[in-house]
């Protein structure tokens, strides 16, 4: 592979860094209902696989601290939060018009301990961000990158959105924050909520075209202030490695150019892998963590989050790989003797071959996507710079350091296949808040009342100038972050390290 993006002062790419990586051991137990393709399980397989390749004695090990109401209402509605906390399996009869507006039941249903799930993976994120704040260099919380979810509705097996809330911390110490998206959805929830400010940069690669969650067109560049600041990556079923990484690299490498972000945070869903049970790319794990290795190259500091990965036992693999490469560490290919040992046969190796499947991605067609957007980079003539205030105080996240905990049991998890969700989507099941590819068209028609001053009316452009109103998005220069100053006390986030 070609050279990444900056050297270290100190070296070449395989130098150390000084990364964190949240984990909670309860994470695993957290199950979606039969059938359903969302196994949280696939975290622990992760840890699992991460404790025996020895992988954990080279990070900080954090338990994260659960995300409180007010961390959540940073970005999301206080009546949406509310509800998440209260709604059961047992009680949901009793609230059919609540589940109906906050699009809970279907993909995402109601199951035991759905608030403190919620809780865990975007304290891991937040946490994460708070440690990159005080200069770790790289943090990882797989458990977390649910792009999907909206400031008031959950949205394809995402309740809240943790990519947001550490964005948002991120942006307390630094002028832009770059999100990239390598997960075959489109990162819709992450886009829409900095849509129009130039504080975030998001790019998102990911299959379009009668593919939930329907947006992500090259044409939506983000409005307002944030126009050109929002890129979107189109692509078609059986994208390879080769193919992948002539888009990537070129755009990645031309955004950190222009942009200069302080932070980066990679959603690194691994549905886009060959063979996904959602998914339709074919991808292999080398060529899905070559992203991870050419951000990490760029030497700025850097969240890993998880997201999509239906595949669960390719999931462990993949985020376990992209571990090594955070940690600048090359792992062999066989797999160490573990609890979920039995899931990787029959050839119990970390890297699996791609398939044979054809690459609907033409190699004109391409070309022709990354001249777009190199194009649309190009009109970013210098990085935006904000007026700086006193930095507003950390959430306070006093997680725990953790021991290794290398054999936490899961109650056997077989991947059963389910025809509410086949290969080709995950969003079979008919349900008219929310359509395949309709979620644009919809916008369009039946823009959403403003809710109070946190959303901001907005346009989406397409080149016919077609205009509609839009909501959902946040004013990141002054209030959202003001809001934090009365609800979070000083910074309590001193790290208590047991191993490093
Ligand atoms: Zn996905």
């Amino acid at each position: 592979m070609e050279a990444g993006g900056n050297s270290l002062p100190s070296g070449p790419d395989g130098s150390k860094r000084k990364v964190y990586y949240f984990y909670d051991p309860e994470v695993g137990n957290y199950y979606y209902g039969q059938g359903h393709p969302m196994k949280p399980h696939r975290i622990r397989m992760t840890h699992a696989l991460l404790a025996h390749y020895g992988l954990l004695q080279h990070m900080h090990v954090v338990k994260p601290a659960l995300a409180r109401d007010r961390d959540l209402c940073r970005f999301h509605a206080d009546d949406y939060v509310a509800f998440l906390r209260s709604i059961t399996p047992e009680t949901q009869q009793d609230q059919l018009r609540q589940l109906k507006r906050f699009n809970v039941g279907e993909d995402c249903p109601v199951f035991d301990g759905l608030y403190s799930f919620c809780q865990t993976y975007a304290g891991g994120s937040v946490g994460g961000a708070v440690k990159l704040n005080h200069g770790s260099d790289i943090a990882i919380n797989w458990s977390g990158g649910l792009h999907h979810a909206k400031k008031c509705e959950a949205s394809g097996f995402c309740y809240v959105n943790d990519i947001v809330l550490a964005i948002l911390e991120l942006l307390k110490m630094h002028e832009r924050v770059l999100y990239v998206d390598i997960d075959i959805h489109h990162g819709d929830g992450v886009e829409e909520a900095f849509y129009t400010t130039d504080r975030v940069m998001t790019v998102s690669f990911h299959k379009f075209g009668d593919y939930f969650p329907g947006t992500g067109d090259v044409r939506d560049i983000g409005y307002g202030k944030g126009k050109y600041y929002s890129l979107n990556v189109p692509l078609d079923d059986g994208i390879d490695d080769e193919s992948y990484q002539s888009l990537f690299k070129p755009i990645m490498g031309k955004v950190m150019e222009v942009f200069k972000p302080g932070a980066v945070v990679l959603q690194c869903g691994a549905d886009s892998l060959s063979g996904d049970r959602l998914g339709c790319f074919n991808l292999s794990i080398k060529g899905h963590a070559e992203c991870v290795k050419y951000m990490r190259s760029f030497n700025v500091p850097l969240l890993l989050l998880g997201g999509g990965g239906y595949t669960i036992r390719n999931v462990a693999r993949c985020w376990c790989y992209e571990t090594g490469v955070a940690l600048g560490v090359e792992i062999e290919d066989k797999m160490p003797q573990h609890e979920y040992y039995e899931y990787f046969g029959p050839d119990y190796t970390l890297h699996v071959a791609p398939s044979n499947m054809e690459n609907k991605n033409s190699r004109q067609l391409l070309d022709e996507i990354k001249i777009k957007l190199l194009d649309n980079l190009s009109k970013l003539q210098h990085a935006p710079s904000v007026q700086f205030q006193e930095r507003p105080p950390d959430t306070e996240i006093p997680e725990k350091l953790v021991k290794p905990t290398i054999n936490e049991k899961a109650d056997e998890d077989q991947e059963d296949e389910d025809e509410r969700w086949g290969r080709d989507s995950d969003m079979d099941v008919v349900d008219d808040c929310k359509p395949l590819s309709g979620r644009v068209k919809r916008e369009y028609l039946e823009p959403k009342a403003m809710e109070d001053q946190k959303e901001v009316e907005y346009a989406r452009e397409t080149d016919t100038e077609t205009k509609a109103s839009y909501s959902g998005s946040m004013l990141i220069d002054e209030p959202q972050i003001k809001l934090e100053q009365d609800n979070i006390n000083k910074s309590s986030d001193q790290p208590a390290e047991m191993n490093s």
